[in-house]
């Protein structure tokens, strides 16, 4: 099983597991700490990440989990897949939070022979509950795609698709970026390299590798449907991921801009990090005995690349 580069990950493991009761020990200052409900961790996620700003395609919220259950411990991985519901009952998590939904165009069965049936079994049976931000996490602030910045040193300016509703015009899709030193493209996509997590893709790079960058689109997961509005902010660089041959053929046939793109795994496990972080500050607040994990398992679902021999770098 591939696992995230282990260096420079913040672990969130401070506190004691709880024991079953409602306080269960003291924090380092010595306030005692309580083992918040299901239904009061669900809170917090939804005050984050309102299930109303998700696109009215999408399936967010808890798909799994009784309400008045405790937990201890929280894992958040970016795919809903059996390695990492196995994860979970070896951590002894008492909920996940995915960013990609389990059901997304629904389900008439749940039986254990299908492999979204099993991840259901797998979660009721070991007492895990599983919830879903997604598109409400693509567009909240902090967001997914501010996760992407934040992993590169990008300098957010403003939204891509910035959310109408959004008095503060800070949510929105994507995000608009400046580096604070210029860089040639190369050392960009080197640099997107070195900072994502490892994945058989790496980096996919259209352009001219010399060509100074200034200012970076950025947008977490599949990003070619963001051509038109990447082109009216003016930037020099997009960087996103699952580019297809026609939208990005005509993006760099139509301007000089340059492409980055990654796995999209890659682009949105930096949301994991940032989103833990959120929870943990949230629990030290509440005085929760809760300890907050990222998965490091890779689910990125290409596993080897071969380069072309003779082929251009
Ligand atoms: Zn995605």
């Amino acid at each position: 099983m591939l696992k995230v580069a282990d260096e420079g990950r913040a672990r969130r493991d401070r506190c004691a597991p709880g024991r079953g009761h409602r306080f269960s020990g003291t924090d380092q200052a010595g306030s005692l700490l309580s083992v918040p409900r299901l239904s009061e961790v669900i809170a917090a996620l939804e005050n984050l990440w309102p299930a109303e700003r998700a696109e009215s395609w999408d399936a967010v919220g808890t798909v799994v989990g009784d309400p008045e259950q405790e937990v201890t411990r929280v894992l958040f991985a970016v795919d809903p897949v059996q390695e990492i519901v196995d994860e979970a009952v070896e951590l002894g998590a008492g909920l996940i939070v995915t960013h990609h939904p389990l059901y997304l165009r629904g389900t008439t069965t749940v039986a254990a022979s299908h492999f979204k049936g099993r991840v259901v079994h797998t979660l009721i049976k070991n007492d895990i509950a599983l919830h879903v931000a997604h598109t409400n996490a693509d567009t909240a602030d902090p967001g997914v795609s501010d996760a992407l910045a934040g992993a590169l040193d990008l300098r957010v300016v403003r939204p891509l698709v910035p959310d109408p509703s959004d008095p503060h015009g800070r949510r929105g899709l994507g995000r608009v970026c400046e580096l604070d030193h210029p860089l040639p493209l190369r050392e960009l996509a080197a640099r997107a390299a070195a900072r994502l997590p490892a994945t058989a893709q790496g980096i996919r790079v259209a352009g001219d590798p010399d060509a100074t960058i200034r200012t970076v689109a950025v947008s977490g997961g599949s990003g070619d449907s963001l051509f038109d509005q990447v082109r009216a902010a003016g930037v020099d660089a997009f960087l996103t991921a699952d580019l297809r041959h026609h939208p990005a053929s005509e993006a760099v046939l139509q301007s000089p801009l340059a492409l980055l793109d990654a796995a999209h795994w890659a682009t949105e496990w930096p949301w994991c990090e940032l989103a833990a972080t959120q929870l943990d500050e949230i629990s030290d607040r509440h005085g929760w005995d809760l300890r907050v994990h990222v998965s490091k398992t890779v689910t990125d679902p290409w596993t080897s690349h071969s380069p072309s021999p003779g082929a251009p770098n």
